[in-house]
């Protein structure tokens, strides 16, 4: 590895985060013989989890973006093994302020985001990607005469022909190079791992419990994930003391916390700048509406690999790779973000929330959370 005064190491291919968007990235491209390297800050892939850990099925992510179905790479990339899955999830239940239920079925996994965010790495490094772990990126140097960006780490500099930004929310890559698009608003969130939950449904609950924003149990087998996002302008009272008296209300036995940011602003403008390409929550893929993001960084990272092999072969722009995006995936995040902020108009306290679900209906919430377009404002 290169030292930080020694002339920097050039590879082909860096991608920054080993999530599942740059693991994604770098199985592909190292399995058509591309050098790659991903650089991951964490000591360890996948851990801490900053998720609620549902992992969509490829039914539930082929019915949210039907053009995903052409793709056979990808189906076969989603034939995860049964024993990183954890528990199977049929039923999503989205409770009202007054605990109405509304129902309907699902095609998820309540996971264990190390051993899954773990999987994927893995199957990067078996074709050949190398994964560095324990090194972060810092600081990006622009050296016009040589026409050349200097990517510094902890542990030394690279150079790259192509740089795949997999940093997650915060799109570290675009934030230190000062250019590129980066996603904008930010849902705070924290979830625990909980023990003494014992259905088996993903469950969603609405109203002062958290906020113009929600609540989730995300069962996983013995263990399930608990969470709360809140509208950044309801953090008056702490998130954790909102999660501690949700978790007490319900009895559940807290084990550990965690939390994170979920870019809720919907897909940037181009995800591609010069030779960087932005892939996952860096290019803003996390569905509004429902906070989800795992499947669209997968797809995300599949498409940004395809353009930079058909750059390399056919001459092709790498702002293909943002037509794709759009093309697959823009309008359901855009009728998302939609859905989300007639929420945030509507559901300002539980009289209005309990309405505005009740006018939506079983329905309307299932489409909303879709990313389809609720039947109400059609
Ligand atoms: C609390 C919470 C609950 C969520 N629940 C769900 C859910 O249930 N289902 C779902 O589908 N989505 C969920 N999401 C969203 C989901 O977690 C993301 O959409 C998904 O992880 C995006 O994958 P990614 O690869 O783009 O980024 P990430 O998974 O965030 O990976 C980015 C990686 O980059 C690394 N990194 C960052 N900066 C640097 C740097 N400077 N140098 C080197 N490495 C760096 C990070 O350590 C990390 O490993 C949730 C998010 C949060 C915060």
């Amino acid at each position: 590895m290169s030292h930080s005064n020694s002339e920097p190491e050039h590879r082909q291919v860096l991608v920054v985060g080993a999530g599942p968007a740059g693991s994604t990235v770098a199985k592909r491209l190292a399995e058509e013989g591309l050098d790659v390297l991903v650089i991951e800050r964490r000591q360890t892939v996948g851990n801490p989890a900053q998720c609620g850990e549902c992992i969509p099925g490829w039914g539930e992510m082929s019915d949210a973006f039907p053009l995903v179905k052409e793709d056979a790479w990808l189906e076969d990339y989603w034939d995860f093994p049964s024993h990183i899955l954890g528990q199977y999830l049929e039923w999503m239940r989205i409770f009202s302020p007054s605990m109405k239920e509304y129902g309907f079925e699902l095609d998820c996994y309540g996971a264990h985001r190390l051993q899954f965010d773990g999987y994927l790495a893995d199957q990067a490094e078996s074709k050949g990607a190398e994964i560095q772990t324990g090194i972060e990126l810092r600081k990006i140097q622009n050296q016009t005469k040589l026409n050349r960006e200097i990517y510094r780490t902890n542990k030394g500099s690279f150079t790259a022909d192509y740089v795949i930004d997999a940093s997650g929310s915060l799109a570290h890559v675009a934030r230190l190079r000062g250019k590129g698009d980066r996603p904008k608003l930010q849902l705070p969130t924290i979830y625990a791992q909980v023990t003494g939950h014992d259905s088996d449904s993903f469950d969603i609950f609405m109203g002062s419990v958290a906020p113009r924003g929600y609540a989730w149990i995300i069962p996983k087998g013995e263990i399930a994930n608990v969470g709360i996002g809140v509208h950044y302008n309801s953090l008056e009272i702490p998130l954790k003391q909102r999660l501690d008296s949700f978790c007490e209300g319900l009895g559940l036995n807290i084990q550990s916390y965690g939390g994170g940011w979920i870019p809720l602003g919907g897909k940037v403008k181009s995800a591609v700048d010069g030779n960087v390409l932005a892939v996952g929550d860096a290019a803003g893929l996390v569905m509004p509406s429902n906070g989800g993001g795992i499947g669209q960084a997968i797809v995300s990272g599949k498409f940004a690999a395809d353009a930079i092999i058909s750059n390399l072969e056919n001459d092709l722009p790498l702002t293909n790779y943002n037509k794709i995006l759009n093309k697959t995936m823009a309008k359901q995040l855009k009728i998302s973000r939609r859905s989300k902020n007639l929420f945030w108009t509507f559901c300002r306290n539980d009289l209005t929330t309990e309405l505005a679900m009740g006018i939506l209906g079983t329905n309307g919430l299932r489409r909303a959370v879709d990313c389809r377009r609720p039947l109400i404002i059609l």
